[in-house]
């Protein structure tokens, strides 16, 4: 836990803001739009994180862009000018930045040593100036995911070009790393994580999470009236008030959960965990369905499968039985290994699997509290299968090995007019004021297809009834 004293960060080995510069050269349209060694998106995604890195760390940058004035090309690509708007540019006709006199000039006047390199193509904006720099007694950091060339040939024979001449190959992650380099150094990790939370990918969605999510504990009251939200952010407890109504649209688990520490819910249910109740809905987190499905059959290809589209393009609805009004079978095909915990040890490398989930469950199960602290995930009791009509439509979808969720959670807060329904068909929820639920918590039975769109709808049915 003791980090060294930091070290000279001007003669540091390690690239640091105090001992490097940064050079965005030629991301203008035409550039972008013929790379093809890399996915284009990925690429914007790359440069612009290099050029938020290099701003949010402070380091000099030199931004340059050929043929802007001749006419003959356009401006860099409005996502870098953004981020780039109070820099100047500078524009050139060579193709070689290095054999510009002014950009030449801007290097020198930076005062680094070690110049960090991005520019499209590979195989010329950045090879030429980076070999002159490299002779020139600079260092060269090529950020290599945020540089692309014609083709991949191209891009990595230029790469190479530039490593074989002492060039130093590194990726926008390890750059920001390598400038934020400690967690104690607090005053750059606001910044640091801004950029890192910018980045599409698993990294920047926990580091967003981690950083920005709060989380709802329960809602407000004032008798029975909702009045606000009480979350947690950051390991302090906080409210706000609601100047009209609230939402709740936490998902078919964590919706009854809130709803319970709302106090709304099933009195014996609450009382089990002290707490009064408000509104006696005995529905809260009642109604659990799921669409179980079944991983798997697996086939293994002579050789690897490529990826390619969403690897689930084929699906097939069918009826277990031919006197159903509709398909209770989601035949479903991934081009994956696609297995249950039971399956797991069958899974091989790259496979072709076919998996039959049931969309028409008769088996119902409930969300339960474990304990009454928010932080505390609740219990789910799924029961799948646990009807037997459910077993045997299954069964007519192929020998079941072990059933698993396809991760459809609904109806834990139906819709409806009965003993069980928990909000009516303006999404209200009953026996309180102010307070309307919209997620897959209100379906009254689940649907046949996936559930995504059927949210989306349900948000959009909201936003009418909220508008009207
Ligand atoms: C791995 C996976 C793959 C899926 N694939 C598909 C698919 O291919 N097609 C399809 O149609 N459906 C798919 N689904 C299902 C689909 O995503 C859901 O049905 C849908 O998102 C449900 O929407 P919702 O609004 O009810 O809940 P959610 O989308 O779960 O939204 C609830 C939100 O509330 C937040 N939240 C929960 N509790 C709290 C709290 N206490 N405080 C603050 N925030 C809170 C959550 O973080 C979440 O952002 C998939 C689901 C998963 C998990």
């Amino acid at each position: 836990m003791t980090s060294e004293t930091i070290r000279d960060p001007v003669k540091d080995q390690l690239l640091t803001p105090q001992n490097s510069a940064l050079l965005i050269i030629d991301y203008q349209p035409v550039q972008v739009n013929s790379i093809a060694s890399m996915d284009r998106q990925k690429l914007i995604d790359n440069i612009v994180g290099v050029a938020k890195a290099g701003r949010a760390f402070t380091l000099p940058i030199v931004h340059s862009t050929v043929n802007v004035k001749t006419g003959l090309n356009k401006p860099p690509i409005p996502h870098l000018r953004k981020v780039l708007a109070d820099l100047p540019t500078f524009d050139r006709t060579s193709i070689n930045a290095w054999e510009d006199i002014e950009f030449a000039e801007a290097v020198t006047a930076t005062g680094r040593k070690k110049l960090i390199m991005t520019a499209l193509w590979t195989e010329a904006c950045l090879t030429f100036p980076a070999l002159d720099a490299l002779q020139a007694g600079y260092e060269v950091y090529v950020v290599a995911d945020a540089v692309g060339g014609t083709s991949v040939e191209a891009h990595h024979a230029a790469l190479r070009r530039i490593e074989q001449a002492g060039g130093k190959m590194i990726s926008l992650m390890q750059l920001i790393c390598e400038l934020q380099r400690d967690w104690g150094r607090k005053e750059t990790v606001p910044a640091f994580v801004k950029v890192v939370s910018g980045i599409p990918g698993t990294f920047a969605i926990q580091l967003a999470y981690d950083s920005d999510m709060a989380t709802v504990n329960r809602l407000t009251l004032e008798g029975s009236t909702v009045t606000g939200v009480e979350f947690e952010w950051r390991d302090e407890v906080r409210k706000i008030k609601a100047s009209n109504e609230v939402v709740l649209s936490a998902g078919a688990i964590q919706t009854p959960k809130v709803l319970i520490l709302t106090r709304i819910g099933d009195r014996t249910e609450l009382a089990r965990f002290g707490i009064s109740t408000v509104s006696h809905l005995p529905g809260v987190g009642q109604n659990f369905q799921d669409h179980p499905i079944i991983g798997s059959a697996l086939w293994e290809p002579h050789e690897p499968l490529a990826a390619r589209a969403n690897a689930a393009e084929a699906n097939l609805f069918a009826k277990s039985r031919p006197d159903l009004n509709t398909p209770d079978l989601h035949i479903w095909h991934v081009e994956a290994p696609y297995v249950s915990e039971a399956t797991a040890p069958y899974a091989m490398g790259t496979a072709w699997s076919i998996s039959p989930a049931l969309v028409r469950p008769e088996s119902r199960g409930f969300i339960k509290l474990k304990s009454a602290d928010p932080r505390e995930a609740p219990e789910i009791h799924a029961n799948m299968l646990a009807d037997p009509r459910d077993l045997a439509a299954l069964r007519e979808g192929m020998e079941i090995n072990g059933a698993m969720s396809m991760h459809h959670p609904t109806c834990t807060a139906k819709m409806g007019q009965d003993d069980l329904s928990v909000v009516d068909a303006q999404l209200r929820v009953y026996g309180v004021k102010n307070l309307r639920i919209a997620d897959a918590s209100i379906m009254p039975t689940i649907t046949t297809g996936n559930t995504q769109a059927p949210c989306v709808i349900i948000g959009e049915r909201l936003a009418e009834i909220l508008k009207a």
